[in-house]
């Protein structure tokens, strides 16, 4: 018997991949959308029920009309910077909003969750890799919002049985190795999809945001994790909820890191492109550097990243890139 699942935020950039993977593999899929950010396009299997979270009643009906195995989420505002700006967007959206979405799934008697978190629960690291031993202190209203998901799932594991595998991703770049599904926010704040912009004559120019970190070019250094493998790692966790497995968190990256110049060098050598980059002040609230410790993803759900390298990651957000 094939599985249902409902992927929340499955329009959007890491959804749209999981839709597809999972659609891939049999499963039976349903995404479950605003649009506010994502692409109805991007959808590329299984039903689509465009609604919104803050929608109590929408929710119920979701839950009515299919027995879902599990929950998928990934709709959330991701931006440092608009977090710190616009704090009650996040809380609402990210924190009181994934609420709904639980106390939704917990009155329907769905029990298997997993969840989107970030490396920015962590906040300033106080030692790399991280591993998830590390201590959590996010700085910013995004980072808090994530975290305090992760808390709310522990304390209705406890007290209701629901179990969650929260996945804390490092930096999610590249696309879809077959070149149908890429990033496409908008506006576009992340590393990667910027610098091939600039490549490609989308855009004049790129920034780099800081050169005196205490690194050894000066720029900051971060692990970027292919969208792919990301995706292989919510299989896995599903997998591991469905053999009965209980709560669990991961930190997910490549244990690699790379600064700001390293990944424009990547950039230069796969488009083989000139184009212009400004030195700027840094932005307020990033770590000099964020680097993953992946061990507990590898040895307890089996995950092997397939794409580890930066160059591979940079050659499949290019061939999307060229695409648009
Ligand atoms: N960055 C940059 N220029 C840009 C966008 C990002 O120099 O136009 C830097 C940013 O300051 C950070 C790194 O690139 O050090 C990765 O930023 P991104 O926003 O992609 O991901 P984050 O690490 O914030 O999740």
């Amino acid at each position: 018997m094939s599985l249902n699942v409902l992927v929340v935020g499955g329009a959007g950039y890491i959804g749209s991949h999981m839709v597809k993977n999972l659609c891939g593999r049999g499963v039976h899929v349903t995404t479950f959308d605003n649009l506010c950010s994502g692409h109805r396009d991007a959808v590329l299997g299984g039903a689509f029920i465009e609604g919104d979270l803050a929608d109590r009643a929408a929710l119920e009906r979701v839950f009515a009309a299919r027995k879902y195995d599990a929950v998928m989420h990934f709709a959330s505002f991701i931006e440092v910077g608009e977090s710190v700006r616009l704090p009650a967007k996040y809380y609402r959206n990210n924190v009181s909003n994934t609420l709904n979405l639980l106390e939704c799934m917990q009155a329907a008697g769905v029990e298997q969750f997993i969840f989107s978190s970030t490396a920015a629960i962590f906040g300033t690291p106080q030692r790399v890799p991280i591993d998830e031993t590390h201590p959590t202190n996010p700085i910013n209203p995004y980072g808090r919002s994530k975290l305090m998901v992760e808390q709310m799932l522990a304390d209705l594991a406890r007290a209701h049985g629901l179990r969650s595998v929260c996945l804390r991703y490092f930096n999610a770049a590249g696309a879809d190795p077959d070149g149908q599904l890429g990033e496409r926010h908008n506006p576009e704040t992340h590393l990667i999809p910027l610098v091939l912009q600039a490549a490609s004559g989308r855009r004049p120019f790129m920034s780099v945001f800081g050169t005196d970190y205490d690194t050894p070019d000066g720029t900051c250094i971060r692990d970027y994790v292919h969208v792919a493998d990301l995706c292989e790692a919510h299989w896995l966790a599903l997998q591991s909820l469905a053999q009965g497995e209980g709560s669990q968190a991961y930190n997910l990256g490549n244990g690699d890191g790379f600064s700001v110049f390293e990944v424009i060098d990547t950039v230069r050598k796969v488009t083989g492109r000139e184009f212009t980059v400004k030195h700027e002040t840094r932005r307020a609230g990033d770590p000099s550097r964020l680097v993953a410790d992946s061990s507990a993803a590898r040895q307890k759900l089996g995950w092997v990243p397939k794409y580890p390298s930066l160059q591979t990651i940079v050659e499949h957000a290019w061939a999307f890139e060229q695409r648009r």
